[in-house]
């Protein structure tokens, strides 16, 4: 391949993550470049409101808090690139990274590829989404203050999402497609407490059923799993939560993963496996996962490169002396 860029330091990631490394890289003087992928600027992109992220009074809208993330790190010095990455080398250095219009070379690699959540696959849930279907309650929840929602799943995500629901609604409903919760045990007896939650064994949703002008959640068909019968339940949030997948399938067998397939970092830092290569946001993070948390690993990711390119930068000084 021709097209050969060569950087002391690339960020796979345009998310919070990334883009909040890019910035802290830039202003140490690292000239990142920062490779988008096919979400240019993540998840963030994909919602509209944004209630939670510090510094701003009035409602921000996602894409465009990501924009001005985008914004500083060019300002500040960052080259950002249009590419999608299908493989990558990490056995040695520099890394090699291959993506569909180039390949890129690096002292230091800060892996920020965030992580996607799961959804059901239903033609009628895509279509609700941003009208009433949603992946993240505590994005979203305080939209449903007042009114009967629901969450689908049954792990710690499904059970944390009902409980942190009843904060805004009084009429939390669980569903899920077994009669027994993979969720852990204190978790449970919260949730079985709870006066404001009802549980919906064996049963899955086939339907997310829209109404009104504009379009909005009026409810979900649910079908009990073992009598095959069909309900209605009325509610104007639905909240799915079955798991999410991290974008990590270019690093199997490369880096280290845990057994949810996240990155694994040092306790206390973003260091992976392999020296120089770090990982900040939702790609080694499956409890909080959310855009402060995201930029908050991503500086730590681009101080911990900073001084890992300052170490060997210094070791080849001294050698050549
Ligand atoms: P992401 O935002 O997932 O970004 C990943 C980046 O990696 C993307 O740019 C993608 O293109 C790139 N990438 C992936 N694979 C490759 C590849 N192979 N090559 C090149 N690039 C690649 N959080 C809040 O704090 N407040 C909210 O209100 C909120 N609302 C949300 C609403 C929705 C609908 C969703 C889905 C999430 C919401 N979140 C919210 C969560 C928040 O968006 C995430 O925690 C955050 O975006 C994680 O940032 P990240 O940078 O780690 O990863
Ligand atoms: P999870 O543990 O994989 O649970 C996913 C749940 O969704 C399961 O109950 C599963 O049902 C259900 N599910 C999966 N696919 C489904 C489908 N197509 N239709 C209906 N239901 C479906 O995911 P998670 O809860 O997001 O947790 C992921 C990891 O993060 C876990 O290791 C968890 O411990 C961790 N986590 C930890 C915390 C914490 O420590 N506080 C918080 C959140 C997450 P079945 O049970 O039938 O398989």
């Amino acid at each position: 391949m021709s097209n050969i860029l060569s950087s002391r330091l690339i960020i796979l990631g345009s998310g919070p993550a990334g883009l909040t490394a890019a910035i802290y890289a830039a202003r140490a003087g690292l000239s990142p470049v920062v490779i988008q992928g096919i979400q240019p600027g993540g998840q963030l992109t994909t919602t509209t409101d944004v209630e939670n992220y510090p510094g701003f009074r009035e409602v921000i809208q996602g894409p465009w808090l990501v924009e001005e993330m985008q914004a500083q790190a060019e300002h500040v010095g960052t080259k950002m690139v249009w590419d999608h990455i299908n493989e990558v080398d990490v056995s040695r250095r520099p890394f090699v990274l291959k993506g569909d219009s180039g390949e890129y070379h690096a002292d230091a690699l800060v892996i920020a590829t965030g992580a996607q959540a799961k959804w059901l696959g239903l033609p009628s849930e895509e279509h609700m989404k941003g009208r009433g279907a949603s992946a993240c309650a505590t994005c979203d929840g305080f939209f449903y203050r007042g009114k009967k929602v629901a969450v689908i799943g049954g792990g710690n995500t499904a059970v944390e999402e009902a409980l942190y629901l009843t904060n805004h609604s009084h009429d939390v409903t669980l569903i899920h497609r077994r009669d027994s919760l993979r969720a852990e045990k204190i978790l449970q007896e919260r949730l079985f407490a709870h006066p404001g939650i009802t549980l919906m064994w064996d049963s899955e949703v086939v339907e997310f059923v829209g109404g009104g002008q504009p379009e909005a959640l009026v409810g979900l068909d649910v079908r009990n799993v073992k009598t095959g019968e069909v309900s209605r339940l009325e509610v104007e949030g639905a909240f799915v939560a079955i798991g999410h997948h991290p974008a990590t399938e270019l690093f199997a067998g490369k880096l280290a993963l845990d057994e949810d397939g996240y990155l694994k970092v040092e306790t206390g830092s973003t260091r992976t496996s392999v020296p120089g290569v770090f990982a900040c946001g939702d790609v080694m993070d499956k409890i909080y996962r959310q855009a402060v948390t995201a930029a908050g690993t991503g500086c730590m990711a681009a101080l911990d490169a900073e001084r890992f390119l300052a170490e060997v930068e210094f070791e080849a000084l001294e050698a050549a002396e």
